[in-house]
C-alpha cells in the first residue's frame, strides 16, 4: 500500500520530559512500532509530582536567570480529583493494600500520585527509554527544508550533545513559569510576596494577614492551608462562587478583586473594604514556556496562546515532526494525555492522516475567530472544559459550548485513531468533582457510589490482583 502523503513511517522520536504527560507519550510511541528517546532534566520520573521543599530564591520568578524548580506541589497537596478518574485508562489508579506506605485515600496525597507514576514506569518498562539528568537546550529543524529535528542537551555533569530526531514530541509541562496579574501600586507595597509556585508550607505566615490572589485549585486550597496558621487571610477572587460559603475557617475572607495596593501595606479591594496585610500569595496560574524550542518564528506563545496549533497539538506546517503533549488545561489530564499520544502516534507512523497544512491552517483560523467572537480572551485558548461548569464561560449558549468541552475533544481524537472515548463514569466523576470546593469535598463524599461501581467494574479487566475497592 502507498504510504499517506505525510506518513514518514516508524521513525526515531524524541520525547522532553518524563512527567505524566511524557510517560504515557513514550508507551504509545514505543506501541506504535517508534524508537523512542525521553529527555529528563530531573533525576526520577513524575514531573511535577516530584515534591520539593526547595523554591526558587526568587520568590515571584522574575529573573530570568534564576534556577528553575519544576515542582509547584505543596506539602499538604492532596488531588482535587478522585483517584478513579485521574489514572490512565488502562492502568487503574486503585489503591494498594499490599503496601502499608501506600495512602488508600480517594483523594490521595501527592506522594501516591507519584508512586502511581513510577508503577506506571515499571509496569510498562517506560525507564529504559529515559535518559535521566539531561536537559534539553534547543530543539530545531536538522536543516533548512529539512523533515529532521536537532535536538541539543545537556546533561549533570556538564556534557553537552546532539541527536536528530524524525519527530519530537513536547510534554515539557505547564506549571513552572508563574504568571502575575497586575495589581496597581505593587511597585511600592513593602510587604512579603511570593507566587504560588514557590508555596510549601503555611509555617512562614503564621499570625500574619495574608492576601490570596485566585481562588482556583491552588488558591482555595493554600488559603486553607494557610489559614491554619495564619491571623487572617483574605480572598482576592474573580468568581463570586464562595461568597455564601460556609468555611470550617472563620478567619478566611473572601474579596473581589484588588483594586490597588498603597506603600502603608494597605490593599483596597474592589468593593471598597480595605486590609492591612503582611503579605501576598499570587495563585494567578502559569504561562506556556519552551525556552528550548527554536522554529524561526513559526510556533509562539502569545497571551497563553501557543499557536498556531491544530487541535492543541500540531504545528500545521511542521507537522508531524513535531507535536504537544497537554496544553490543554482544565480537563482530565492523564486521560487527555494518553488520548493525544495515541493519536500523535498513529499520525507519525502513518495509518492516520493530518487533513493539508492549508486545511489544517483553516481550522486553527477557524476557531481563533470563533472564540474572538464569544469573547474569550488568547489565555483562555487551551481551556478544554465545559462552559457550564466554569462561571467564565457561563454565558456561552449549548452548542457554543461544543468548542471547549472536552469530551467533545476526546471523542474527536478518539473517532481519528480508532480508540476508546472517555468513559461515561469518567467523565461524570470529573463533572462532579470540578464543582466540589468546600473544606472537606476530600473526605466527605456521597453522591457518585453507583460511578465508582461502574469505574471499578471496569477496572476489572486490567491487573485483576492489583485492583481493590477504594476505602
Ligand atoms: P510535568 O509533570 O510538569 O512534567 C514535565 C517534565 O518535563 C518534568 O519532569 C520536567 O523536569 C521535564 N522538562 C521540562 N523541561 C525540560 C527540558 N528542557 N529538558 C528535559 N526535561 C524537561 N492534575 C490532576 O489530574 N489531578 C490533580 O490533583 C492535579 N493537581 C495539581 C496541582 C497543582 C499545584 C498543579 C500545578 C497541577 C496539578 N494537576 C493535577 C495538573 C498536573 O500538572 C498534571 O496532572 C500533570 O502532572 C502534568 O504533567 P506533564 O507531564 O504535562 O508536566
Amino acid at each position: 500500500m502507498t504510504p499517506p502523503p505525510n506518513s514518514i513511517g516508524s521513525r526515531n522520536v524524541a520525547v522532553i520530559g518524563a512527567g505524566a504527560a511524557g510517560l504515557v507519550a513514550a508507551r504509545e510511541l514505543r506501541r506504535e512500532g517508534h524508537t523512542v528517546t525521553a529527555y529528563e532534566r530531573q533525576k526520577q520520573v513524575g514531573g511535577l509530582w516530584v515534591y520539593t521543599p526547595n523554591v526558587e530564591p526568587d520568590s515571584l520568578n522574575i529573573d530570568p536567570d534564576r534556577t528553575i524548580v519544576h515542582s509547584s506541589i505543596y506539602q499538604s497537596l492532596r488531588t482535587n480529583l478522585p483517584r478513579e478518574c485521574m489514572g490512565y485508562s488502562d492502568f487503574p489508579f486503585v489503591t494498594r493494600p499490599d503496601d502499608e506506605s501506600r495512602d488508600p485515600r480517594r483523594y490521595p496525597d501527592h506522594r501516591e500520585v507519584m508512586r502511581y507514576l513510577q508503577d506506571f514506569a515499571k509496569e510498562f518498562e517506560i525507564e529504559e527509554m529515559i535518559r535521566f539528568e539531561t536537559e534539553v537546550l534547543r530543539v530545531e529543524p536538522a536543516a533548512e527544508n529539512s523533515r529532521e529535528w536537532r535536538v541539543q542537551f545537556r546533561s549533570s555533569n556538564g556534557v553537552t550533545g546532539e541527536d536528530i530526531f524524525d519527530a519530537v514530541v513536547v510534554c515539557n509541562g505547564h506549571f513552572t513559569e508563574p504568571r502575575l496579574a497586575h495589581i496597581p501600586g505593587i511597585e511600592s507595597w513593602t510587604g512579603k510576596q511570593i507566587h504560588s509556585h514557590n508555596y510549601r508550607v503555611p509555617d512562614p505566615f503564621k499570625d500574619q494577614v495574608v492576601i490570596v490572589i485566585g481562588n482556583q485549585s491552588s488558591g482555595s486550597d493554600i488559603s486553607r492551608d494557610i489559614a491554619t496558621l495564619a491571623k487572617e487571610v483574605h480572598i482576592a477572587a474573580k468568581s463570586d462562587a464562595y461568597e455564601n460559603e460556609s468555611s470550617i475557617y472563620s478567619n478566611l475572607h473572601i474579596h473581589p478583586t484588588i483594586d490597588r495596593v498603597y506603600s502603608d501595606g494597605s490593599v483596597v479591594f474592589q468593593d471598597g473594604k480595605v486590609v492591612f496585610a503582611d503579605a501576598i500569595v499570587h495563585c494567578t496560574g502559569y504561562k506556556y514556556c519552551f525556552p528550548f524550542l527554536e522554529t524561526n518564528g513559526y510556533v509562539t506563545v502569545e497571551d497563553n496562546r501557543v499557536g498556531p496549533l491544530y487541535k492543541h497539538v500540531f504545528p500545521p506546517a511542521l507537522a508531524p515532526g513535531l507535536s504537544f503533549i497537554g496544553l490543554p488545561s482544565m480537563a482530565l489530564q492523564f486521560f487527555m494525555f494518553e488520548i493525544q499520544s495515541k493519536w500523535v502516534a498513529s499520525v507519525i507512523s502513518g495509518p492516520v492522516n493530518l487533513p493539508s497544512e492549508d486545511k489544517m491552517m483553516e481550522d486553527v483560523i477557524a476557531f481563533y475567530a470563533k472564540l474572538k467572537s464569544l469573547g474569550i480572551p488568547k489565555r483562555f485558548t487551551h481551556f478544554l472544559t465545559d462552559p457550564q461548569w466554569t462561571p467564565m464561560f457561563e454565558k456561552l449558549k449549548p452548542h457554543e459550548a461544543v468548542l471547549i468541552s472536552q469530551s467533545e475533544y476526546f471523542n474527536w481524537i478518539a473517532e481519528q485513531c480508532g480508540c476508546s472515548s472517555i468513559e461515561r463514569w469518567r467523565e461524570e466523576q470529573y463533572n462532579i468533582a470540578i464543582k466540589k470546593d468546600e473544606d472537606t469535598f476530600r473526605d466527605d463524599w456521597d453522591d457518585d457510589d453507583q460511578l465508582i461501581q461502574e469505574a471499578y467494574r471496569d477496572f476489572a479487566k486490567f491487573k485483576p490482583t492489583k485492583v481493590c475497592c477504594s476505602t
